[in-house]
């Protein structure tokens, strides 16, 4: 083609033309920020950034114009949701029924909405999940959202400030949702987002970073805003929201919210309320206050929360509560030898894959498991220790014989016995 139709081809120039103090025309970051820049007819530039959200913006475009896929053919039961977890998490029976039937309603709210609704309005029902750290929160919204395959975003509530004070918007959270679901804004319209750590901003929380509002109650107010449904403007570089900005416009009324937080103390509250109850009905109250920290948990209510500091409209807004376990020694053992992708089941694999064959004995799995319950970070802690277990285990694999079969017991994990011979290269 001739340069007549394209007046200003030679102009396009590649990064090695870009003027060193240029700016993209589309987000304003500088080249010394973002690199080479695409220069077009008049002084106008655009970022590789830009470049990738406007393909993802024209693709979405793309997607809206194809035919209306519809998302779920079949809603799985509650218990099929259940038997799904079931294969990855450990424990947590309660929890996960709760889960199963809220999602379950949820979804199935939302096919009879596209289908036409009917007189009777479902509400949503966001959900609450308080339970120590490492016990599963995260791994059952993770796993809920895979098997529904819907976008599943992890946010954390601690980042979040109030406008005007350093650090995040809630927006951001919604933007992590966006690109989850590489930035299809109908597909994150009903993902799951997952907000860790919400209690963490209630009044009474000792957390409260000085560069937060001091109650967190504007935090909750925006978060409140999320939870309730709203046109929230996501700014797609993420960031501080400015006037110049672009942003894409998320409705957040079908997204599912799921809190989780430790709620550290809440048993306390949760004594004192049934103590007091059961004071009132003069009944036995001594028997009762007794009860184990994790059977209290189970009886967690929404007025306890509230003590807690969150205020009573967001706390409105989560009328599903359910509480996780601590994993004890067992649990820790079944989460390290039970699931699908159990840790234990990941390093057989690798051997294998080396024509090898690997072992742990109960002891070896029952000392790791001790070990992370001391560390108080549940199965979290889990990995770290294996890991470092099998170090020196796995920079030797590969020169092993094919065929081998490893054992790893106590001696090994407490670092009294290697499971190699070290060679004995100073003696030769
Ligand atoms: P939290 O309750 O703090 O959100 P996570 O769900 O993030 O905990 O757990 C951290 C890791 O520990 C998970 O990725 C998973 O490997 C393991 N884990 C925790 N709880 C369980 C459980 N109940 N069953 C199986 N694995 C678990």
């Amino acid at each position: 083609m001739p340069s007549k139709d394209t007046p200003n081809s030679s102009s396009r120039r590649g990064s090695s033309m870009t003027k060193k103090n240029a700016f993209c025309s589309f987000c304003r970051k500088s080249y010394r920020d973002v690199g080479p820049l695409v220069e077009g007819p008049g002084d106008v530039y655009i970022c590789g950034e830009c470049i990738e959200l406007c393909q993802s913006i024209l693709d979405q475009e793309q997607r809206r114009r194809g035919p209306a896929k519809s998302l779920f053919t079949d809603i799985p039961a509650p218990r099929k949701i259940v038997e799904h977890l079931d294969q990855y998490v450990i424990g947590q029976q309660s929890a996960k029924k709760v889960l199963a039937v809220a999602v379950h309603n949820h979804y199935k709210r939302l096919t009879n909405e596209w289908e036409g609704g009917s007189e009777v309005e479902i509400e949503k029902s966001n959900i609450l999940l308080a339970g120590p750290t490492g016990s599963g929160k995260t791994l059952l919204a993770r796993s809920l959202a895979r098997m529904l395959n819907v976008p599943f975003a992890i946010g954390d509530a601690t980042t979040l400030t109030e406008a005007g004070y350093v650090g995040e918007d809630v927006e951001n959270l919604l933007l992590k949702l966006l690109h989850a679901a590489d930035f299809d804004v109908e597909a994150a319209q009903r993902g799951i987002l997952y907000i860790d750590e919400v209690d963490k901003i209630g009044r009474s929380s000792g957390n409260v970073s000085i560069t937060r509002d001091v109650s967190g109650e504007g935090v909750q107010q925006s978060l409140l805003k999320m939870l309730e449904g709203t046109v929230a403007n996501v700014p797609p570089q993420g960031g501080r929201k400015h006037p110049e900005q672009q942003y894409i416009q998320l409705d957040t009324s079908n997204i599912l919210f799921i809190c989780g937080g430790t709620f550290v103390g809440i048993e306390d509250i949760i004594r004192k309320r049934l103590g007091k109850r059961m004071l009132g009905f003069g009944s036995d109250s001594g028997h009762r206050n007794e009860q184990s920290d994790s059977d209290l948990l189970a009886q967690v209510q929404t007025e306890d929360i509230l003590q807690f500091g969150l205020i009573p409209e967001l706390v409105g807004r989560l009328p599903v509560i359910s509480y996780l376990q601590q994993l004890d020694i067992d649990g820790l053992v079944q989460v390290l030898t039970e699931p699908k992708n159990a840790l234990i089941r990941q390093y057989q694999e690798l051997f294998r894959m080396e024509n090898c064959e690997l072992n742990f004995t109960e002891g070896a799995l029952r000392m790791i498991s001790q070990h992370a319950l001391e560390k108080n970070v549940g199965a979290r802690g889990l990995r770290g220790i294996l890991e470092n277990v099998m170090l020196d285990i796995m920079y030797e694999l590969p020169d092993q014989p094919e065929g081998s079969q490893f054992t790893i017991d106590e001696a090994i994990v407490a670092g009294k016995r290697k499971l190699f011979p070290m060679p004995t290269s100073k003696s030769a």
